[in-house]
């Protein structure tokens, strides 16, 4: 309601996925809007848990919809999958968060940009090929990006996904497991896929105030040790669960106690300025 500057919440958009006709108009006004340029990356900053040093910030696509005003990711990006849309999304998002990172690299930063791939993305046969085009056409290095895989989505076709996760990794790109813990196989997964490092679900800091919810953190972070891979653990939104998680060693966190995904401009600063 307050216009396009200002912070907003979309939970209530929720709802649209009971109203049955209204979610086609809204199909439709998704592809107008992919087509016509009308969606939004928003920056989050990803912390180094020591330092508090601002190490990079992950890309979150947004659209704002003249109709019904902010629309969660959450309803979008699967609508876009299911209508074959999210090539041309992710596109989108890539150039927008790309020409931002060129800026960045132009002006001295050197944080690093962490994007989110979709298991649907990860199977176009030209996926590697184009990404590694669009970085070269702004002059950026496979090493400024970090990619993120989600593990929740059922594996079709594995060997092919396989094969180009190896190929991203041979180019120099880091992979992360993205919601690590709410899939099927995450266990399995983490042995062959060529991940340098895991995203902890929002949903396992939200039960660090149950003694079983820190038990797992705990495991979790053992895991992570044992098998040498950096710990992202997102949905930090307090300073307790800041103390918990720098006292398991954790590398790194997300979260609403350090920021909101926000407009290039205030990620900007951030990176500048420290949070
Ligand atoms: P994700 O990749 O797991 O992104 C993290 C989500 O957690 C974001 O939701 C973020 O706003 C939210 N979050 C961050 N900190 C906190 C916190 O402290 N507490 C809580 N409760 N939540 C927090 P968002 O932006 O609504 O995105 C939802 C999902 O949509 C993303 O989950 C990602 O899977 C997908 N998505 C967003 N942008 C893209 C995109 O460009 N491409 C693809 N393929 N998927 C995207
Ligand atoms: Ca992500
Ligand atoms: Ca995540
Ligand atoms: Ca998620």
């Amino acid at each position: 309601h307050a216009g396009r500057n200002s912070v907003c919440f979309y939970s209530d958009i929720v709802h649209l996925k009971a109203l049955g006709r209204e979610h086609v108009a809204i199909q439709s006004r998704l592809s107008s809007a992919i087509r016509h340029g009308g969606l939004q990356v928003f920056y989050q900053p990803i912390v180094n848990a020591r330092t508090g040093e601002v190490i990079a910030v992950e890309a979150l696509a947004r659209w704002m919809d003249d109709k019904s005003g902010w629309i969660s990711p959450e309803l979008f990006i699967p609508m876009a999958e299911k209508v074959g849309l999210i090539q041309e999304l992710s596109e989108q998002i890539m150039l927008q968060s790309f020409a931002k990172l060129r800026d960045w690299r132009e002006s001295g930063l050197s944080q690093k940009l962490m994007i989110n791939v979709s298991r649907s993305q990860l199977y176009l046969p030209t996926f590697v090929t184009t990404l590694v085009e669009r970085l070269t056409q702004f002059k950026l290095r496979p090493s400024d990006v970090i990619i993120e895989i989600t593990e929740s989505v059922a594996l079709t076709d594995y060997a092919r996904q396989m094969r180009h996760l190896r190929q991203l990794g041979a180019a120099g790109f880091v992979l992360a497991i993205d919601d690590f813990g709410t899939g099927y196989s995450s266990l399995s997964q983490l042995h062959e896929m060529p991940a340098q490092m895991l995203k902890v679900d929002v949903s396992f800091s939200q039960r660090l105030h149950t003694e079983d919810g820190r038990r797992v953190m705990q495991a979790i972070a053992q895991m992570a040790q044992a098998l040498q891979l950096d710990l992202v653990i997102e949905g930090v939104e307090t300073l307790e669960t800041v103390r918990f998680l720098q006292g398991l060693g954790v590398n790194y966190m997300q979260g609403f106690y350090f920021s909101q995904p926000v407009p290039s401009g205030v990620a900007e600063l951030w990176m500048r300025l420290g949070l």
